[in-house]
């Protein structure tokens, strides 16, 4: 393995090519700072003189600034990004546009040789200048539309940017990854990411996942000492490496490099600036836009054949209009911009998404939050408040409760009946409270204001603290200094620490604190009334009754012991391995040393009340279709009371513990269990992964928090790894896909609120896009085939009479495209999207219903464009209504404008109507101000050109007689009835299908 790491080929050269000048620069200034020597087999004191700086105080922030301007930020290199006019140009990239402009360049070489010829009918190129305006103006909209996609992702990856703690002016504070320099004291603590290189030279349990630089999968023991002699990476034990993670313990160290001048930045390859994140939802779009865009194409070749073949091509100008026509038609109806407007949207929706604290770090898992059917989540803090206050204290001789609410440290001590509380009672409860106080890492601190308090850790363990103080407890423990500890984990479920009393000959005692029903297993001794005797099978039965009893009300349980070491040296404690020295061996790999013959001393009921607003979630999402699974490491009878209490549950039903899961003979009695089992408790992080991968197997789209670092192999194989943001750890957030700001569960309901309302709208502006175009498409189509049916060719005239302008169909495409669809992307949820069933994310999103209404309304809508049209022609089915015009040239300018009109107009009814599969469009009709406000702007800009001289040359329109105007609303108006009157079919079947 570590060989391997050797024999990497260097890949340092290119990588530092593709470094600007300035990277290199600093890389080069780092290098020098320390030289020729390794960190790793020197001294540490010598490393921190060389990087200049105290390790007890760490760098001032003056001097951080400096070094930070000098030597670079703590980033590694990403190639440089897209210059702008580079992305304004990639917007005509596309084999239509390109077919567009070799036609307009024809038309534009024969009017030169026209004009030459000196019989040219038009002053200026009008069609060649107004198509390539229009492509300009195209390209400008799908350049904004792609910078807001790329403003909004890039604000939120600043929202999860990571965060490090360092030693600065002597304290320890949180700064930006980036603003680590070379010098800094890194403050490492368990599920962190180590953020720079460097050489430790404090280390207690630490230990440190390297898979990602060495592929070490094991996590790899940490000690300051020297090494003798250079060693390969994986070998270095006392230095860490930037990206990799703090498994457990704690450790400082001073950053030796940052940035690219890391073992990881001489490795990586270089970080891209657009991650190639393609999800399911943009496959299908491109696969719909690339098949539409085929059978455009045909279609667009079947109109200038049949316009050859029906009309004859007579002059250039035959030839040049149709295959104008032609080419316009299919770069108007293929939807090319799907995937930009699809990008903003999603992108639009995460940033309302991240307002309300959810912050999801790849738009793509949007998508995934619409479709998810179970929401694994931890009790402590997301489904509670994790707002602690001790309530309850049961020792052997009796049962007390203690007031005052919060973590102010007011309150007292008195009986269950409002009694006073005696000895011997009283002096159990004493010995109960300070051990809880004394194996306890949390701390609690008076607030900047007076009367407030600052919970620093733990708020389970503060809640002890607390109530020792209450009762002044805390005196007892006074003299107690500490000398070790055996850290808490969510697999042990205890907690213990030895201390050296410093009032007496310096005796070490050992403190422990646990789930009661654990700890009660390593107690075999009891204090009662003063005096330590052989615990009984009735005293188990009694303290293992009061946990039941105490759990059914919602208490959370933590028992208190101690034991006495008789011997001031750690070193003389039996059993205890020792080093080199001659001192005690990590102290906290030696658990089973020191956790045994404990005297059980009583335990603590502590209160955390559930977040209000969390049972409306909870209900929300049952209603959805999505099922709420509690995992906790709490005591079953407490998970399952608060389960029920939030309606996770029904009264009187059971969690399922970590030990009956782990008895389950086989995979498919697992499944069946948790195909049923809504909460578990007494379980490892481990189980989770157990229950997300079983309820995958299921075939659910599972979403699962977690906050320590053990969970994050559950919140990384979760479809939605949900990490807490205000109590989870950088790892858990790295291997997350959502963030809660907040910790709050409800907010999960949320997010999936939105998922959903932000598909429907998708879908929304998919109809709409579609069947606009299909109705473009049928329209030409019909034009050409219809045209002698329609009046549009006359008999006897020779040569092509195309029904629209190719000028026309570009303005109708850049009117209706990009307005109207972005406003339907961000269009308020006109249904109760968490009234259904969640949607599979193997679903189509152009599904059969939906191309029912894109056929149907496109059809529609080519019917009473063509109607219109024929309305004002002599011939054809319907009489002539332009009866003063003369001549057909002049009628077909006439026809056309109200053909041009109709279908725009048709476009807007059509956008109303798309709103809804099932539901009237006049429900909620003014909801979306940006619709309406894209329709007026629509109609204004229609009106201009129609009636603006130099536009009705450019698009070959007329101004239209008020009693035209009339016939064109109504007409467009037909698309809009025709379709209330399908969703009027297609709800009765719905209930039909409903009520079956
Ligand atoms: P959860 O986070 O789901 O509430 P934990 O894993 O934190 O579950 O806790 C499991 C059990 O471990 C608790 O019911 C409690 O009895 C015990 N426990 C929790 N925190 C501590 C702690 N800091 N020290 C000792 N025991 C603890
Ligand atoms: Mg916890």
């Amino acid at each position: 393995m570590e060989q391997e790491v050797e024999e990497r080929p260097a890949p340092v050269e290119p990588r530092v090519e593709a470094q600007s000048p300035q990277e290199q620069q600093e890389v080069q200034a780092q290098r020098k700072l320390l030289g020729d020597v390794d960190p790793s087999t020197s001294d540490a004191a010598a490393v921190a003189k060389l990087l200049n700086v105290d390790p007890s105080v760490g760098l001032s922030s003056e001097e951080a600034k400096r070094r930070l301007a000098k030597f670079g930020p703590n980033e590694l290199a990403s190639a440089p990004p897209v210059p702008k006019w580079k992305k304004f140009l990639a917007q005509f990239k596309d084999s239509l546009v390109y077919l567009l402009l070799a036609a307009t360049a024809i038309s534009l070489i024969a009017w030169i040789i026209e004009k030459a010829g000196g019989h040219a009918e038009e002053a200026l190129p009008f069609d060649a200048i107004v198509i390539v305006l229009i492509l300009i103006v195209n390209a400008i909209l799908g350049y904004i539309q792609e910078a807001k996609a790329e403003q909004a992702v890039s604000a939120l990856s600043e929202m999860t940017a990571p965060t490090t703690n360092v030693l600065r002016d002597g304290r320890v504070v949180r700064i930006a990854t980036t603003d680590v320099v070379p010098g800094d004291v890194l403050v490492l603590a368990e599920g962190d990411t180590v953020s720079a290189d460097g050489r430790l030279f404090a280390a207690a349990s630490l230990r440190i996942a390297e898979a990602s630089l060495t592929g070490e999968s094991v996590p790899v023991g940490k000690k300051p000492e020297t090494l003798e002699s250079a060693k390969a990476l994986g070998d270095r034990t006392n230095m860490v490496f930037n990206g990799t993670s703090v498994t457990q313990g704690t450790g400082r160290a001073i950053v030796t490099g940052t940035g690219m001048n890391t073992q990881v930045g001489k490795i990586a390859d270089l970080l891209s600036a657009t991650e190639d994140d393609s999800s399911p939802l943009q496959k299908e779009m491109d696969h719909v836009s690339k098949i539409l865009g085929i059978a455009v194409c045909i279609i667009a070749v079947v109109v200038l054949i049949a316009l050859a073949v029906m009309e004859g091509f007579h002059t250039t100008q035959d030839v040049i209009d149709s295959l104008l026509l032609a080419v316009s038609l299919a770069v108007a109806a293929v939807p090319e911009g799907l995937t930009a407007i699809l990008t903003v949207v999603l992108a639009l929706g995460v940033q309302r998404m991240a307002m309300h604290h959810a912050i999801v770090k790849k738009l793509h898992s949007v998508e995934t939050l619409g479709s998810a059917s179970v929401i694994c989540s931890d009790k402590t803090g997301t489904l509670t408040k994790n707002e602690m206050t001790v309530e309850r204290v049961v020792t052997p001789s009796g049962e007390v409760q203690l007031t005052g609410t919060g973590y102010a440290p007011e309150g007292n001590l008195i009986g269950l009946d409002g009694t006073a509380v005696v000895d011997p009672v009283r002096h159990e409860v004493l010995a109960t409270l300070a051990a809880g106080a004394l194996a306890n890492d949390g701390e609690l601190r008076a607030g900047d204001k007076p009367g407030t308090w600052d919970v620093i850790g733990d708020p389970t363990e503060v809640s002890i603290i607390v109530a020792a103080k209450k009762t002044h407890a805390d005196r007892a423990f006074q003299r107690f200094q500490r000398v070790a500890e055996i850290p808490f984990t969510s697999e042990r479920k205890r907690m213990s620490i030895i201390a050296k009393d410093t009032t007496d000959n310096g005796d070490l005692t050992v403190f422990a604190k646990g789930a009661p029903d654990v700890l009660l297993s390593f107690c075999n001794r009891i204090l009662v009334d003063g005096a330590v005797r052989p615990i009984t099978e009735g005293d188990r039965q009694d303290i293992l009754h009061a946990v039941d009893r105490l759990s059914n009300e919602a208490y959370r349980t933590l028992g208190e012991a101690y034991r006495p070491l008789e011997t001031p040296k750690l070193s003389a404690v039996p059993g205890m391995k020792l080093n080199a020295a001659g001192q005690a061996a990590d102290v906290a790999e030696q658990a089973d040393v020191i956790e045994h013959d404990l005297i059980w001393t009583g335990m603590v009921g502590i209160i955390d009340p559930p977040r209000v607003e969390v049972r409306d979630a909870v209900a929300e999402a049952h209603r959805a279709g999505v099922r709420t699974v509690m995992i906790t490491g709490d005591h079953p009878l407490t998970a399952a009371r608060i389960a029920s209490d939030l309606g996770i549950i029904d009264k009187g039903g059971k969690a399922l513990t970590g030990e009956q899961l782990d008895a389950l003979p086989d995979e498919a009695a697992f499944d069946k269990a948790t195909s049923q089992v809504s909460v578990y408790a007494r379980v490892a992080p481990e189980h989770k992964l157990k229950i997300v991968e079983s309820l995958q197997r299921q075939g659910n789209i599972a979403a699962m928090t977690g906050d320590g670092v053990n969970d994050a192999p559950a919140v990384k194989s979760a479809d939605i790894g949900v990490a807490m943001g205000i109590t989870g750890t950088e790892v858990t957030k790295e291997s997350a896909k959502m963030i809660l700001a907040d910790d709050n569960f409800s907010t999960i309901v949320a997010a999936i609120r939105e998922g959903r309302g932000i598909f429907e709208n998708i879908r929304k502006f998919l109809r709409y896009l579609l069947s606009s175009n299909v109705g473009e498409v049928f329209t030409v189509f019909g034009g050409v085939v219809l045209a002698g049916f329609l009046g549009i060719s006359q008999p006897g005239t020779q040569g092509v009479t195309v029904p629209l302008l190719a000028t026309q169909l570009l303005w109708i495409n850049l009117l209706t495209d990009a307005a109207p669809a972005l406003a339907m992307g961000v269009d308020p949820m006109t249904e109760d999207v968490m009234n259904r069933k969640p949607r599979k994310l193997t679903d189509r999103v152009i599904d059969g219903p939906m191309w029912g209404d894109v056929i149907y309304i496109g059809i529609i809508m080519a019917i009473v464009t063509l109607i219109g049209m024929d309305m004002h022609l002599s011939g054809g089915l319907f009489t002539d209504r332009s009866v003063d015009l003369q001549g057909h040239d002049a009628q077909m300018v006439e026809a056309r404008t109200m053909a041009f009109t109709i279908l725009v107009f048709a476009q807007l009814f059509n956008a109303l109507a798309s709103r809804s599969h099932l539901q009237s469009a006049f429900v909620g009709l003014f909801s979306n101000k940006w619709l309406w406000g894209a329709i007026g702007l629509s109609v204004v800009l229609q009106l201009v050109v129609i009636y603006v001289p130099a536009l009705q040359v450019a698009f070959g329109t007329t101004s239209l007689p008020a009693g035209a105007w009339l016939e064109c609303i109504l007409l467009a108006a037909v698309v809009l009835v025709a379709s209330e009157i399908r969703k009027i079919f297609l709800r009765i079947g719905d209930k039909r299908r409903q009520h079956a």
